[in-house]
């Protein structure tokens, strides 16, 4: 039986990496603009790392964890998100040392153990943004409008940016106390995550998945009804900012995000399109989390976004092509001799930046020609015996069909500023 690749995970093939390369180049020079820089983190991290960052009572942390002993019996986990590696890197790395705010953006590989569907896998891999030593709603704005600015930038339509606050300690201690009060006469309907969350952490069952749970929080108080004066006061100052730079959101007192650590600002972005995996980014200002894996206290927002479905989104939208990277320019050499020649011609071209290839099979002129069409190769720069006793080689432009005659000292400088030309359309 032939191996195959384990459920959940992808293999990204030579023609749709194009993709891929061109999500992240935009999503680097945006990240320039803004003046983030990037972190690379490992790909596993001890397990006690996402218990404490991600927290004991999530899906991730009891379910979804790819976690393993190594041959010293140390229990390693695949990482499943990217924040709690930063603000481990960020304590012991000793970032809270230097100028504040240390703005950060990752790119790479995350793993759930999930339930594999349409937007839903497990390895899959998240671009995401984190601003560690800052705590003025003009940060919770700037992270917002990157990710929008992004997008504008892909050309992705449709977007809803959710926004909302989720308090602060204070000001949750008083919202917990309404929503029990509020869900107390219809706990035995609730799913037993929920049950379980009544007790330790009620603000996360306003974000189950079960339409049981859903049903029964319908018109709960929300955090906007307990809001504390700061908290308000930040939230409407983020609102600000966001319609000063142009950001289209809208506020919705039913987003959460449960974990102690988050305070204030939440977010996600959707777009209704892709279907039920719906949500391409989430993110939220997690203040208490640099002091819970045991740096100082540390104010910071973050957000992460699928790549996979911001892919999908974009392929529903404007059929993103798959972007073939073949050969600029291509040699064609017919004998022994000419190919030793047009090998060295073929690095000289390289060397100069020209992307360039050659025949490897052995093939003839017409084959040769023929898969320089289908590599989609704009020039042809064809040597032959008559062509080597001349020193001269003939130049074809595959797409126009004309060709002449050029001299080997002019092949480099013309061939590279015709290279130039093309970049520059
Ligand atoms: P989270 O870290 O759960 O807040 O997720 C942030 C973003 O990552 C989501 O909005 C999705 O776009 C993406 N994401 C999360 N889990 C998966 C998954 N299993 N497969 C694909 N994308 C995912």
């Amino acid at each position: 039986m032939t191996i195959q690749r384990p459920k959940g995970t992808q293999d990204l093939l030579p023609g749709p990496i194009g993709k891929w390369h061109h999500l992240e180049e935009i999503i680097r020079s945006v990240c320039r603009e803004y003046g983030y820089e990037e972190i690379r983190t490992p790909i596993f991290e001890a397990t006690e790392l996402f218990q404490r960052g991600v927290g004991e009572t999530t899906d991730i942390v009891n379910k979804e964890m790819y976690t393993f002993p190594d041959k010293a019996d140390r229990s390693l986990t695949l990482r499943p998100e990217g924040t709690a590696s930063v603000c481990r890197a960020y304590v012991e790395d000793k970032l809270y040392a230097q100028a504040q705010p240390v703005k950060l953006y990752y790119v790479g590989p995350m793993f759930r153990y999930e339930k594999p569907q349409s937007g839903r896998y497990r390895q899959f891999h998240q671009f995401g943004v984190e601003v560690l030593g800052a705590d003025k709603p003009v940060v919770d704005a700037e992270v917002i409008s990157l990710v929008w600015d992004l997008y504008r930038r892909l050309g992705l339509r449709d977007l809803e940016v959710h926004i909302n606050s989720v308090g602060c300690p204070t000001c949750r201690a008083e919202h917990r106390r309404r929503l029990r009060d509020f869900l107390a006469p219809r706990r035995g309907e609730l799913c037993r995550d929920c049950q379980e969350r009544y007790e330790r952490n009620p603000l996360r069952i306003l974000d189950c998945k079960n339409p049981v749970c859903q049903e029964v929080s319908r018109g709960a108080p929300t955090t906007a009804d307990t809001l504390c004066e700061d908290c308000r006061e930040h939230f409407g100052e983020v609102q600000e900012f966001l319609t000063a730079a142009g950001v289209t959101y809208r506020p919705d007192p039913r987003l959460v995000r449960g974990l102690d650590y988050y305070r204030r600002t939440a977010f996600e972005i959707m777009v209704e399109e892709i279907g039920a995996q719906s949500a391409i980014c989430g993110g939220g200002r997690y203040d208490g989390l640099v002091e819970e894996i045991g740096g100082p206290p540390t104010p910071a927002i973050g957000f992460a976004m699928g790549l996979e479905r911001v892919l999908a989104a974009l392929e529903l939208q404007q059929n993103l092509q798959d972007r073939e990277h073949g050969p600029f320019a291509v040699v064609v050499a017919l004998g022994k001799e000419a190919q030793r020649q047009g090998f060295s011609l073929l690095s000289s071209l390289r060397q100069a930046g020209v992307p360039s290839g050659m025949d490897l099979l052995g093939r003839g002129l017409k084959a040769q020609l023929k898969q320089a069409d289908r590599q989609g190769a704009r020039l042809a720069l064809i040597l032959g015996d008559e062509e080597l006793k001349r020193q001269v080689a003939i130049l074809r432009d595959l797409t126009l069909g004309e060709q002449a005659e050029i001299a080997w000292p002019d092949i480099l400088t013309t061939v590279s500023a015709k290279y130039k030309e093309e970049e520059e359309k």
